[in-house]
Protein backbone atom coordinates (compact mmCIF):
# COMPACT_ATOMS: atom_id res chain seq x y z
CA UNK A 1 0.00 0.00 0.00
CA UNK A 2 0.99 3.76 -0.48
CA UNK A 3 2.34 5.06 2.67
CA UNK A 4 0.12 7.72 2.56
CA UNK A 5 -0.41 10.09 5.06
CA UNK A 6 -4.17 10.79 6.84
CA UNK A 7 -4.19 14.45 7.59
CA UNK A 8 -7.11 17.01 8.10
CA UNK A 9 -6.95 19.10 5.38
CA UNK A 10 -8.30 16.13 2.99
CA UNK A 11 -11.59 17.01 4.67
CA UNK A 12 -11.49 20.63 3.70
CA UNK A 13 -10.69 19.25 0.20
CA UNK A 14 -13.05 16.95 -0.49
CA UNK A 15 -16.39 19.16 0.78
CA UNK A 16 -14.78 21.83 -1.67
CA UNK A 17 -14.57 19.40 -4.77
CA UNK A 18 -17.68 17.34 -4.22
CA UNK A 19 -19.89 19.90 -2.74
CA UNK A 20 -18.88 23.39 -3.07
CA UNK A 21 -22.45 24.30 -2.55
CA UNK A 22 -23.77 22.89 0.01
CA UNK A 23 -24.48 24.95 2.82
CA UNK A 24 -23.24 26.16 6.24
CA UNK A 25 -25.57 27.62 8.19
CA UNK A 26 -24.64 29.86 11.32
CA UNK A 27 -28.00 31.50 13.81
CA UNK A 28 -27.03 34.85 14.21
CA UNK A 29 -29.04 37.62 16.28
CA UNK A 30 -31.07 38.50 13.43
CA UNK A 31 -31.81 35.55 10.68
CA UNK A 32 -28.96 33.56 9.79
CA UNK A 33 -25.68 33.57 8.24
CA UNK A 34 -25.11 31.32 5.04
CA UNK A 35 -22.76 30.18 2.92
CA UNK A 36 -20.76 27.19 1.20
CA UNK A 37 -18.20 24.92 1.54
CA UNK A 38 -16.74 26.55 -1.21
CA UNK A 39 -16.94 29.84 0.19
CA UNK A 40 -15.01 28.56 3.60
CA UNK A 41 -12.31 26.70 1.88
CA UNK A 42 -11.91 30.49 0.11
CA UNK A 43 -12.40 31.83 4.25
CA UNK A 44 -10.20 29.06 5.97
CA UNK A 45 -7.43 29.57 3.10
CA UNK A 46 -7.23 33.48 4.19
CA UNK A 47 -7.36 32.61 7.75
CA UNK A 48 -4.24 30.40 7.56
CA UNK A 49 -2.00 33.17 5.35
CA UNK A 50 -3.68 36.11 7.85
CA UNK A 51 -2.20 33.75 10.87
CA UNK A 52 1.41 33.00 9.00
CA UNK A 53 1.30 36.70 8.84
CA UNK A 54 1.18 37.34 12.87
CA UNK A 55 3.98 34.47 13.28
CA UNK A 56 2.13 31.83 13.77
CA UNK A 57 4.06 28.32 12.63
CA UNK A 58 4.23 24.43 12.37
CA UNK A 59 3.47 23.31 15.70
CA UNK A 60 2.35 26.46 17.17
CA UNK A 61 -0.92 26.83 19.30
CA UNK A 62 -3.98 29.23 18.60
CA UNK A 63 -6.56 29.33 21.03
CA UNK A 64 -10.13 29.76 20.07
CA UNK A 65 -12.50 31.23 22.48
CA UNK A 66 -15.90 31.17 21.07
CA UNK A 67 -19.70 29.57 20.35
CA UNK A 68 -20.41 27.42 17.28
CA UNK A 69 -20.28 29.97 14.35
CA UNK A 70 -19.02 29.99 11.13
CA UNK A 71 -15.42 31.73 11.92
CA UNK A 72 -14.74 29.03 14.53
CA UNK A 73 -15.73 26.64 11.71
CA UNK A 74 -13.18 28.32 9.67
CA UNK A 75 -10.83 28.10 12.61
CA UNK A 76 -11.43 24.34 12.53
CA UNK A 77 -9.88 24.35 9.19
CA UNK A 78 -7.26 27.09 8.52
CA UNK A 79 -5.49 26.13 11.98
CA UNK A 80 -4.26 22.31 11.44
CA UNK A 81 -3.93 22.71 7.35
CA UNK A 82 -1.06 25.11 8.41
CA UNK A 83 0.42 22.50 10.64
CA UNK A 84 -0.39 24.70 13.11
CA UNK A 85 -2.53 23.47 16.39
CA UNK A 86 -6.05 24.49 17.39
CA UNK A 87 -6.71 25.06 20.70
CA UNK A 88 -10.51 25.19 21.52
CA UNK A 89 -10.83 27.03 25.02
CA UNK A 90 -13.58 25.90 26.81
CA UNK A 91 -15.56 29.45 27.60
CA UNK A 92 -17.22 28.14 30.82
CA UNK A 93 -14.18 27.73 33.05
CA UNK A 94 -12.78 29.66 36.00
CA UNK A 95 -10.78 32.27 35.18
CA UNK A 96 -8.14 30.41 36.98
CA UNK A 97 -8.49 27.71 34.69
CA UNK A 98 -8.33 30.07 31.59
CA UNK A 99 -5.22 31.22 32.75
CA UNK A 100 -4.02 27.78 33.74
CA UNK A 101 -5.07 25.95 30.42
CA UNK A 102 -3.77 28.92 27.53
CA UNK A 103 -0.28 29.18 29.51
CA UNK A 104 0.16 25.54 29.83
CA UNK A 105 -1.18 25.26 26.17
CA UNK A 106 1.50 28.10 25.38
CA UNK A 107 -1.23 29.66 22.56
CA UNK A 108 0.55 32.56 20.97
CA UNK A 109 -3.25 33.75 19.27
CA UNK A 110 -6.57 33.84 20.37
CA UNK A 111 -9.64 34.29 18.50
CA UNK A 112 -11.98 35.55 20.54
CA UNK A 113 -16.01 36.25 20.08
CA UNK A 114 -16.93 39.79 20.58
CA UNK A 115 -19.24 38.65 23.62
CA UNK A 116 -16.98 37.13 24.91
CA UNK A 117 -14.16 39.76 25.21
CA UNK A 118 -15.29 40.75 28.32
CA UNK A 119 -13.71 37.22 29.59
CA UNK A 120 -10.44 37.57 28.87
CA UNK A 121 -10.03 41.34 28.99
CA UNK A 122 -8.83 41.17 33.01
CA UNK A 123 -7.33 37.94 32.29
CA UNK A 124 -4.76 39.86 29.33
CA UNK A 125 -2.05 40.34 31.79
CA UNK A 126 -1.36 36.97 33.21
CA UNK A 127 -1.81 35.11 29.97
CA UNK A 128 2.31 34.94 28.90
CA UNK A 129 2.50 33.64 25.87
CA UNK A 130 -0.35 35.27 23.64
CA UNK A 131 1.12 37.81 21.17
CA UNK A 132 -2.04 38.75 19.47
CA UNK A 133 -5.92 38.57 19.94
CA UNK A 134 -8.47 37.97 16.83
CA UNK A 135 -11.99 39.09 17.68
CA UNK A 136 -14.09 37.36 14.90
CA UNK A 137 -16.97 39.84 14.19
CA UNK A 138 -16.66 42.58 11.14
CA UNK A 139 -17.79 45.08 13.69
CA UNK A 140 -15.03 47.82 12.82
CA UNK A 141 -15.97 49.74 16.19
CA UNK A 142 -15.67 47.43 18.26
CA UNK A 143 -14.02 48.40 21.34
CA UNK A 144 -11.79 45.82 23.54
CA UNK A 145 -8.82 46.69 26.36
CA UNK A 146 -7.25 43.10 24.58
CA UNK A 147 -3.76 43.92 23.56
CA UNK A 148 -2.49 43.53 20.05
CA UNK A 149 -6.32 42.78 18.99
CA UNK A 150 -7.12 41.89 15.49
CA UNK A 151 -10.44 42.53 13.70
CA UNK A 152 -11.11 39.44 11.96
CA UNK A 153 -12.76 40.43 8.66
CA UNK A 154 -10.11 43.25 8.32
CA UNK A 155 -7.07 40.33 8.68
CA UNK A 156 -9.31 38.19 6.44
CA UNK A 157 -9.41 40.72 4.01
CA UNK A 158 -5.91 41.96 3.46
CA UNK A 159 -5.07 38.45 3.00
CA UNK A 160 -4.24 36.04 0.15
CA UNK A 161 -6.77 33.54 -0.59
CA UNK A 162 -4.46 30.90 -2.12
CA UNK A 163 -4.72 27.58 -0.79
CA UNK A 164 -1.19 25.87 0.52
CA UNK A 165 -1.68 23.19 3.12
CA UNK A 166 1.61 22.01 4.51
CA UNK A 167 2.43 18.20 4.19
CA UNK A 168 3.00 17.31 7.23
CA UNK A 169 3.80 13.82 8.92
CA UNK A 170 0.22 12.47 10.06
CA UNK A 171 1.30 11.96 14.09
CA UNK A 172 1.88 15.78 14.14
CA UNK A 173 -0.60 17.39 15.83
CA UNK A 174 -3.77 19.24 14.82
CA UNK A 175 -5.88 19.94 18.13
CA UNK A 176 -5.91 20.10 21.90
CA UNK A 177 -8.49 20.24 24.37
CA UNK A 178 -8.67 20.15 28.00
CA UNK A 179 -11.24 18.30 30.08
CA UNK A 180 -13.62 20.16 31.60
CA UNK A 181 -11.98 20.35 35.53
CA UNK A 182 -13.74 17.72 38.02
CA UNK A 183 -10.73 17.62 40.14
CA UNK A 184 -7.60 19.42 40.23
CA UNK A 185 -6.60 21.66 37.22
CA UNK A 186 -7.72 20.51 33.66
CA UNK A 187 -5.97 18.36 31.20
CA UNK A 188 -4.94 18.47 27.58
CA UNK A 189 -5.67 16.33 25.16
CA UNK A 190 -3.65 16.36 21.98
CA UNK A 191 -5.07 14.94 18.98
CA UNK A 192 -3.07 14.16 16.00
CA UNK A 193 -4.23 14.54 12.34
CA UNK A 194 -4.64 10.79 11.81
CA UNK A 195 -6.26 9.97 15.43
CA UNK A 196 -8.92 12.71 14.11
CA UNK A 197 -8.92 11.19 10.37
CA UNK A 198 -9.77 7.37 11.52
CA UNK A 199 -11.80 9.05 13.94
CA UNK A 200 -14.32 10.35 11.63
CA UNK A 201 -13.79 7.19 9.28
CA UNK A 202 -15.16 5.09 11.93
CA UNK A 203 -18.05 7.96 12.82
CA UNK A 204 -18.94 8.21 9.64
CA UNK A 205 -19.81 4.29 9.26
CA UNK A 206 -23.77 3.05 9.40
CA UNK A 207 -23.07 1.25 12.32
CA UNK A 208 -21.94 3.91 14.18
CA UNK A 209 -23.30 7.51 13.50
CA UNK A 210 -23.62 7.48 10.03
CA UNK A 211 -22.52 10.71 9.35
CA UNK A 212 -23.55 11.02 5.32
CA UNK A 213 -24.04 13.27 2.48
CA UNK A 214 -27.53 13.74 2.41
CA UNK A 215 -27.34 14.81 6.54
CA UNK A 216 -28.25 18.07 7.75
CA UNK A 217 -26.21 18.19 10.95
CA UNK A 218 -27.00 19.96 14.19
CA UNK A 219 -24.12 19.97 16.58
CA UNK A 220 -25.51 21.46 19.72
CA UNK A 221 -22.66 19.81 21.57
CA UNK A 222 -19.85 23.39 21.73
CA UNK A 223 -17.02 23.52 19.60
CA UNK A 224 -15.11 23.64 22.39
CA UNK A 225 -15.75 20.27 24.21
CA UNK A 226 -14.69 17.43 23.51
CA UNK A 227 -13.43 17.94 19.80
CA UNK A 228 -17.42 18.76 19.09
CA UNK A 229 -17.52 14.89 19.20
CA UNK A 230 -15.78 14.72 15.78
CA UNK A 231 -18.95 16.37 14.31
CA UNK A 232 -16.99 19.43 12.17
CA UNK A 233 -15.05 17.13 11.05
CA UNK A 234 -17.08 14.24 10.33
CA UNK A 235 -19.64 15.89 8.57
CA UNK A 236 -17.56 18.14 6.58
CA UNK A 237 -15.31 14.84 5.66
CA UNK A 238 -18.99 13.87 4.09
CA UNK A 239 -20.07 17.18 2.86
CA UNK A 240 -23.04 17.37 4.27
CA UNK A 241 -25.03 20.53 5.36
CA UNK A 242 -23.82 21.76 8.74
CA UNK A 243 -26.37 24.08 11.10
CA UNK A 244 -24.40 26.09 13.42
CA UNK A 245 -26.06 27.18 16.99
CA UNK A 246 -23.97 31.17 16.76
CA UNK A 247 -24.08 32.62 20.73
CA UNK A 248 -26.29 31.18 23.77
CA UNK A 249 -28.32 28.76 22.02
CA UNK A 250 -31.68 28.04 23.97
CA UNK A 251 -34.12 25.28 23.52
CA UNK A 252 -36.42 27.45 21.56
CA UNK A 253 -33.54 28.40 19.25
CA UNK A 254 -33.00 24.53 18.59
CA UNK A 255 -36.00 23.50 17.90
CA UNK A 256 -36.47 26.70 15.23
CA UNK A 257 -33.28 25.45 13.65
CA UNK A 258 -34.37 21.66 13.84
CA UNK A 259 -37.66 22.78 11.96
CA UNK A 260 -36.49 25.44 9.76
CA UNK A 261 -33.48 24.24 8.29
CA UNK A 262 -34.97 20.34 8.26
CA UNK A 263 -31.59 18.90 10.34
CA UNK A 264 -31.84 14.94 10.20
CA UNK A 265 -28.91 14.51 12.59
CA UNK A 266 -28.82 16.43 15.99
CA UNK A 267 -26.03 15.67 18.60
CA UNK A 268 -25.92 17.36 22.01
CA UNK A 269 -25.40 16.29 25.85
CA UNK A 270 -28.89 14.86 28.03
CA UNK A 271 -29.57 18.08 29.54
CA UNK A 272 -30.31 19.47 26.62
CA UNK A 273 -32.98 17.07 25.73
CA UNK A 274 -34.43 17.57 29.06
CA UNK A 275 -34.25 21.04 28.43
CA UNK A 276 -35.98 21.23 24.86
CA UNK A 277 -38.64 18.78 26.25
CA UNK A 278 -39.59 21.04 29.26
CA UNK A 279 -39.32 23.95 27.02
CA UNK A 280 -41.98 22.46 24.54
CA UNK A 281 -44.06 21.31 27.53
CA UNK A 282 -44.27 24.55 29.16
CA UNK A 283 -44.38 27.13 25.93
CA UNK A 284 -47.09 24.78 24.44
CA UNK A 285 -45.62 25.19 21.04
CA UNK A 286 -44.52 23.05 18.51
CA UNK A 287 -42.32 22.38 15.90
CA UNK A 288 -42.20 19.67 12.93
CA UNK A 289 -39.25 17.42 13.99
CA UNK A 290 -39.84 14.94 10.94
CA UNK A 291 -36.80 15.31 9.58
CA UNK A 292 -34.64 14.71 11.95
CA UNK A 293 -33.52 10.82 11.30
CA UNK A 294 -31.98 10.50 15.04
CA UNK A 295 -30.98 12.26 17.68
CA UNK A 296 -27.10 11.21 19.19
CA UNK A 297 -26.92 11.67 23.16
CA UNK A 298 -23.69 11.35 24.86
CA UNK A 299 -21.68 12.79 27.35
CA UNK A 300 -23.59 11.17 30.48
CA UNK A 301 -26.18 8.73 30.89
CA UNK A 302 -29.43 8.83 28.97
CA UNK A 303 -33.02 8.06 31.07
CA UNK A 304 -34.61 4.88 29.16
CA UNK A 305 -38.05 7.25 30.56
CA UNK A 306 -36.38 9.85 27.64
CA UNK A 307 -35.65 7.78 25.04
CA UNK A 308 -39.18 6.78 25.35
CA UNK A 309 -40.57 10.48 25.53
CA UNK A 310 -39.00 11.26 23.16
CA UNK A 311 -39.98 8.83 20.70
CA UNK A 312 -43.92 8.75 22.23
CA UNK A 313 -43.81 12.54 21.79
CA UNK A 314 -42.12 13.56 19.16
CA UNK A 315 -41.62 10.24 16.94
CA UNK A 316 -37.43 10.90 17.28
CA UNK A 317 -34.74 8.09 18.23
CA UNK A 318 -32.62 9.30 20.51
CA UNK A 319 -29.38 7.20 20.69
CA UNK A 320 -26.94 6.58 23.22
CA UNK A 321 -23.11 7.84 22.54
CA UNK A 322 -20.52 7.26 24.62
CA UNK A 323 -16.92 8.68 25.06
CA UNK A 324 -14.17 11.41 26.49
CA UNK A 325 -12.21 13.87 25.45
CA UNK A 326 -9.43 11.36 25.82
CA UNK A 327 -10.67 9.45 22.98
CA UNK A 328 -11.57 12.45 20.34
CA UNK A 329 -14.20 11.42 21.82
CA UNK A 330 -16.25 8.44 20.64
CA UNK A 331 -16.27 4.86 21.94
CA UNK A 332 -19.25 3.50 21.66
CA UNK A 333 -22.73 3.77 19.89
CA UNK A 334 -26.17 2.20 20.46
CA UNK A 335 -27.62 0.03 17.63
CA UNK A 336 -29.15 -2.64 17.75
CA UNK A 337 -27.11 -5.59 16.12
CA UNK A 338 -29.01 -8.46 14.18
CA UNK A 339 -28.76 -11.61 16.12
CA UNK A 340 -31.05 -9.19 18.94
CA UNK A 341 -33.61 -8.23 16.26
CA UNK A 342 -36.10 -11.30 18.52
CA UNK A 343 -36.11 -9.80 21.57
CA UNK A 344 -39.48 -7.76 22.33
CA UNK A 345 -39.84 -3.85 22.58
CA UNK A 346 -39.52 -3.58 26.03
CA UNK A 347 -35.95 -5.41 26.00
CA UNK A 348 -34.69 -3.15 22.88
CA UNK A 349 -36.03 -0.30 24.85
CA UNK A 350 -34.23 -1.73 28.12
CA UNK A 351 -31.06 -2.29 26.28
CA UNK A 352 -31.34 1.48 24.14
CA UNK A 353 -30.61 2.62 27.84
CA UNK A 354 -26.73 0.91 27.40
CA UNK A 355 -24.54 2.90 26.25
CA UNK A 356 -23.78 0.45 23.01
CA UNK A 357 -21.10 -1.25 21.71
CA UNK A 358 -17.39 0.07 21.15
CA UNK A 359 -16.73 1.23 17.67
CA UNK A 360 -14.17 -1.12 15.13
CA UNK A 361 -10.65 -0.14 15.63
CA UNK A 362 -10.55 0.02 19.33
CA UNK A 363 -9.94 -2.53 22.26
CA UNK A 364 -11.96 -2.58 25.63
CA UNK A 365 -10.90 -4.16 28.36
CA UNK A 366 -13.21 -4.62 31.97
CA UNK A 367 -10.95 -5.14 35.08
CA UNK A 368 -11.35 -5.35 38.89
CA UNK A 369 -9.86 -3.45 41.43
CA UNK A 370 -6.35 -5.72 40.78
CA UNK A 371 -6.46 -4.88 37.33
CA UNK A 372 -7.74 -8.50 36.47
CA UNK A 373 -10.21 -9.43 33.19
CA UNK A 374 -13.87 -9.82 34.22
CA UNK A 375 -16.53 -11.64 32.28
CA UNK A 376 -18.34 -9.84 30.29
CA UNK A 377 -21.19 -11.44 31.54
CA UNK A 378 -24.28 -8.18 31.77
CA UNK A 379 -23.33 -8.80 35.86
CA UNK A 380 -19.47 -8.17 36.89
CA UNK A 381 -18.80 -4.74 37.23
CA UNK A 382 -15.07 -2.92 36.84
CA UNK A 383 -13.10 -0.29 35.07
CA UNK A 384 -13.44 -0.25 31.59
CA UNK A 385 -9.92 0.43 29.80
CA UNK A 386 -9.22 1.17 26.01
CA UNK A 387 -6.50 1.57 23.23
CA UNK A 388 -6.55 2.22 19.62
CA UNK A 389 -5.85 4.85 17.20
CA UNK A 390 -7.74 8.00 18.68
CA UNK A 391 -7.36 6.92 21.83
CA UNK A 392 -4.48 9.72 23.77
CA UNK A 393 -1.36 7.81 25.08
CA UNK A 394 -1.37 10.68 28.14
CA UNK A 395 -2.28 14.29 28.84
CA UNK A 396 -0.39 17.07 27.31
CA UNK A 397 2.86 17.97 29.56
CA UNK A 398 1.17 16.78 32.39
CA UNK A 399 3.01 14.30 35.72
CA UNK A 400 -0.81 13.27 36.49
CA UNK A 401 -0.66 11.16 33.13
CA UNK A 402 0.98 8.45 34.67
CA UNK A 403 -2.03 7.49 36.82
CA UNK A 404 -4.67 7.22 33.54
CA UNK A 405 -2.28 5.90 30.96
CA UNK A 406 -0.64 2.59 32.43
CA UNK A 407 1.01 -0.56 30.03
CA UNK A 408 -0.48 1.18 27.33
CA UNK A 409 -4.16 1.33 28.40
CA UNK A 410 -6.33 4.64 29.01
CA UNK A 411 -7.72 3.70 32.29
CA UNK A 412 -11.50 5.54 31.76
CA UNK A 413 -12.61 5.68 35.68
CA UNK A 414 -15.89 4.60 34.50
CA UNK A 415 -17.43 1.69 36.23
CA UNK A 416 -19.21 -0.57 33.84
CA UNK A 417 -20.23 -4.01 32.76
CA UNK A 418 -20.66 -5.70 29.53
CA UNK A 419 -23.16 -7.67 28.84
CA UNK A 420 -21.89 -11.44 26.02
CA UNK A 421 -23.30 -9.28 22.96
CA UNK A 422 -20.85 -6.54 23.94
CA UNK A 423 -23.15 -3.95 25.22
CA UNK A 424 -21.37 -1.87 27.48
CA UNK A 425 -23.60 -0.60 30.52
CA UNK A 426 -21.80 2.81 32.49
CA UNK A 427 -22.68 2.22 35.84
CA UNK A 428 -21.15 5.22 37.12
CA UNK A 429 -17.87 7.12 36.92
CA UNK A 430 -15.83 5.77 39.96
CA UNK A 431 -15.77 9.34 42.27
CA UNK A 432 -19.55 9.54 41.68
CA UNK A 433 -20.30 6.04 43.24
CA UNK A 434 -21.69 5.83 46.80
CA UNK A 435 -19.68 3.29 49.17
CA UNK A 436 -22.56 2.61 51.75
CA UNK A 437 -20.63 0.22 54.67
CA UNK A 438 -17.86 -0.72 51.73
CA UNK A 439 -20.34 -1.60 49.52
CA UNK A 440 -20.91 0.13 45.96
CA UNK A 441 -24.18 1.85 45.12
CA UNK A 442 -24.42 3.23 41.38
CA UNK A 443 -25.72 6.90 41.82
CA UNK A 444 -26.46 6.08 37.44
CA UNK A 445 -28.54 3.19 38.16
CA UNK A 446 -30.71 5.44 41.02
CA UNK A 447 -30.90 8.68 39.00
CA UNK A 448 -32.42 6.37 35.86
CA UNK A 449 -34.81 4.54 37.87
CA UNK A 450 -35.80 8.11 39.52
CA UNK A 451 -36.21 10.25 36.42
CA UNK A 452 -39.00 7.89 35.17
CA UNK A 453 -41.29 8.93 37.41
CA UNK A 454 -43.73 10.95 35.65
CA UNK A 455 -43.59 13.71 37.68
CA UNK A 456 -39.35 13.99 37.86
CA UNK A 457 -37.98 16.65 35.17
CA UNK A 458 -34.22 15.47 36.78
CA UNK A 459 -32.54 13.63 39.36
CA UNK A 460 -28.95 13.61 40.58
CA UNK A 461 -28.13 11.06 43.55
CA UNK A 462 -24.96 11.94 45.86
CA UNK A 463 -23.30 10.70 48.33
CA UNK A 464 -23.72 12.43 51.75
CA UNK A 465 -21.72 11.00 55.00
CA UNK A 466 -23.19 8.81 57.43
CA UNK A 467 -21.84 7.79 60.77
CA UNK A 468 -21.95 3.86 60.74
CA UNK A 469 -22.46 3.10 56.70
CA UNK A 470 -19.58 5.86 56.04
CA UNK A 471 -21.72 6.85 52.80
CA UNK A 472 -25.29 6.80 52.44
CA UNK A 473 -26.89 7.86 48.74
CA UNK A 474 -29.43 11.05 48.96
CA UNK A 475 -31.71 12.06 46.30
CA UNK A 476 -31.81 15.70 44.71
CA UNK A 477 -34.53 16.06 42.62
CA UNK A 478 -36.32 18.80 40.37
CA UNK A 479 -40.53 18.23 39.93
CA UNK A 480 -41.36 18.74 36.59
CA UNK A 481 -43.79 22.05 35.95
CA UNK A 482 -47.19 19.90 36.69
CA UNK A 483 -45.79 18.24 40.00
CA UNK A 484 -43.56 21.27 41.41
CA UNK A 485 -44.58 21.86 44.91
CA UNK A 486 -47.01 18.04 44.88
CA UNK A 487 -44.74 15.57 44.93
CA UNK A 488 -43.83 14.07 47.84
CA UNK A 489 -40.64 11.87 49.10
CA UNK A 490 -42.01 8.82 49.55
CA UNK A 491 -43.72 8.89 46.02
CA UNK A 492 -40.76 8.90 44.68
CA UNK A 493 -38.77 6.23 47.20
CA UNK A 494 -41.76 4.36 46.54
CA UNK A 495 -41.28 4.05 42.86
CA UNK A 496 -38.22 2.88 42.82
CA UNK A 497 -38.59 0.22 45.79
CA UNK A 498 -38.96 -2.62 44.41
CA UNK A 499 -36.26 -2.38 41.44
CA UNK A 500 -33.46 -2.11 43.97
CA UNK A 501 -31.85 -3.93 46.85
CA UNK A 502 -33.33 -2.28 50.15
CA UNK A 503 -29.83 -0.85 51.10
CA UNK A 504 -29.65 1.28 47.59
CA UNK A 505 -33.14 2.76 48.12
CA UNK A 506 -31.93 6.68 49.22
CA UNK A 507 -32.18 7.70 52.87
CA UNK A 508 -33.76 11.05 52.01
CA UNK A 509 -35.30 12.80 48.76
CA UNK A 510 -34.64 16.92 48.58
CA UNK A 511 -36.46 18.70 46.16
CA UNK A 512 -34.39 21.43 44.48
CA UNK A 513 -35.22 23.84 41.47
CA UNK A 514 -32.48 22.66 39.14
CA UNK A 515 -29.66 20.45 39.45
CA UNK A 516 -26.02 22.67 39.09
CA UNK A 517 -24.58 21.96 35.55
CA UNK A 518 -20.72 21.58 34.86
CA UNK A 519 -19.17 23.69 32.10
CA UNK A 520 -20.59 21.12 29.56
CA UNK A 521 -23.56 20.33 30.59
CA UNK A 522 -23.96 17.64 32.50
CA UNK A 523 -24.71 17.19 36.16
CA UNK A 524 -22.26 18.74 38.69
CA UNK A 525 -22.16 16.30 41.86
CA UNK A 526 -19.29 18.17 43.41
CA UNK A 527 -21.36 21.25 44.03
CA UNK A 528 -24.11 19.19 45.45
CA UNK A 529 -21.80 17.18 47.73
CA UNK A 530 -20.41 20.19 48.66
CA UNK A 531 -23.95 21.75 49.59
CA UNK A 532 -25.45 18.54 51.26
CA UNK A 533 -22.09 18.01 53.44
CA UNK A 534 -23.43 18.12 56.72
CA UNK A 535 -27.04 17.27 55.76
CA UNK A 536 -28.69 14.57 58.14
CA UNK A 537 -31.56 12.11 56.71
CA UNK A 538 -35.39 13.71 57.31
CA UNK A 539 -33.72 17.55 57.82
P1 LIG B 1 -15.63 15.81 31.36
O1 LIG B 1 -14.69 14.78 31.93
O2 LIG B 1 -15.15 17.14 31.40
O3 LIG B 1 -17.07 15.62 31.80
P2 LIG B 1 -15.84 14.31 28.96
O4 LIG B 1 -16.90 14.60 27.98
O5 LIG B 1 -14.54 13.92 28.45
O6 LIG B 1 -15.69 15.57 29.81
O7 LIG B 1 -16.38 13.22 29.97
C1 LIG B 1 -16.29 11.87 29.66
C2 LIG B 1 -17.03 11.06 30.69
O8 LIG B 1 -18.43 11.33 30.60
C3 LIG B 1 -16.91 9.57 30.49
O9 LIG B 1 -15.71 9.07 31.02
C4 LIG B 1 -18.13 9.07 31.22
O10 LIG B 1 -17.92 9.05 32.62
C5 LIG B 1 -19.15 10.14 30.93
N1 LIG B 1 -19.99 9.76 29.77
C6 LIG B 1 -19.83 10.11 28.50
N2 LIG B 1 -20.81 9.59 27.73
C7 LIG B 1 -21.61 8.87 28.56
C8 LIG B 1 -22.78 8.07 28.39
N3 LIG B 1 -23.35 7.93 27.21
N4 LIG B 1 -23.29 7.48 29.47
C9 LIG B 1 -22.73 7.62 30.69
N5 LIG B 1 -21.65 8.35 30.92
C10 LIG B 1 -21.07 8.97 29.87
Amino acid sequence: MMDYPLLVSQFLERANTFSPNKEIVTREATGTHRYTYADLMLRASRLSNALAGLGVGVGDRVGTFGWNTYRHLEAYFAVPVMGAVIHTINIRLSADDLVYIINHAGDKVILVDPDLAAILEPLAPRLESVKHFIIMTDDQNFATSLPSAHNYEDLLSGASDVYSPIKLDENSPAGLCYTSATTGRPKGVVYSHRGLVLHSMMEAQVDIVGFRERDVVLAIVPMFHANCWGSVYSATMVGAKQVLTGVRPDPEAICTLIDSEKVTLSLGVPTIWTAVLDYLERSGKTYDFSSLREIASGGSAVPISMIQKYKEKLGVDLVHAYGMTEATPLISYNRLRSQLDGISEGEKLQLAGSQGVMAPGLEMRLVDDEGNDLPWDGEQRGELLFKGPWIADGYYNDSRSDETFIDGWYHSGDIASVDPNGYIQIGDRVKDMVKSGGEWISSVDLETAIIAHPGVLEAAVIAIPHDTWVERPLACVVANVESQGKLQKDEVLDFIRDKFASWWIPDDVVFIDEIPKTSVGKFDKKVLRERYRDYKSGS
